[in-house]
């Protein structure tokens, strides 16, 4: 094997989800590209932290310091669902059925887990709310024993607010996940909650 390829390779194979015959496969791919196209994907792998990357708010992706969710007048700001991940936020964004906004915490509480999760900026969030009592908290964790420890920690934290807070879990399978759910699914979750 060539040494461009096998770096390249060794790169590829860091991703989630793609191992060392994916990531041959993806490289042997690449090499058939046109020089424009290998730099254009190197820019916009070089360029990634250069700016804003996530929103102020919810912490989805985002160009400004907004994302375009936050920053629309279409979304009922009165609703925040809390997703683990931005893969989460789009699968509920695919379905068309929800209209609120969210807050992606980055992951979730597990013991041993270094990396804060955004917990304390959704709390303070919440607690900024012009009137909170109007508002809801759909809690949209994985329906999985990290996900549900996350759940039950948010619910705790925020029950003194006398905020109203639904759970996204009727129709989802015990350890099934928000991001592979299928579309009528995850509306039919999102439609039922409680
Ligand atoms: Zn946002």
């Amino acid at each position: 094997m060539n040494t461009k390829i096998t770096k390249l390779i060794q790169h590829l194979t860091r991703l989630p989800g793609i191992g060392p015959r994916q990531a041959t496969r993806l490289a042997l791919a690449m090499a058939d590209w046109d020089n424009d196209e290998l730099r254009e994907f190197g820019d916009a792998v070089s360029n990634i932290k250069n700016g804003p990357l996530f929103c102020g708010q919810c912490f989805n992706f985002a160009d400004g310091e907004l994302c375009s969710i936050c920053s629309s007048s279409k979304r009922d700001r009165t609703r925040i669902a809390v997703v683990e991940k931005i893969t989460d936020l789009r699968s509920m964004e695919k379905t068309g059925a929800y209209d609120g906004v969210y807050h992606v915490l980055g992951g979730v509480l597990q013991p041993g887990n270094k990396e804060k999760i955004k917990t304390e900026e959704l709390f303070q969030r919440v607690a900024s709310l012009p009137n909170p009592s109007l508002a809801e908290i759909i809690i949209a964790t994985n329906p999985n024993t990290y996900g549900e420890t996350t759940a039950l920690y948010i619910r705790e934290k925020l029950a003194p607010l006398g905020i109203r807070i639904t759970r996204l879990a009727q129709g989802l399978s015990t350890g099934s996940s928000i991001e592979y759910s299928d579309e009528t699914t995850l509306a039919h979750a999102l439609k039922h909650r409680r």
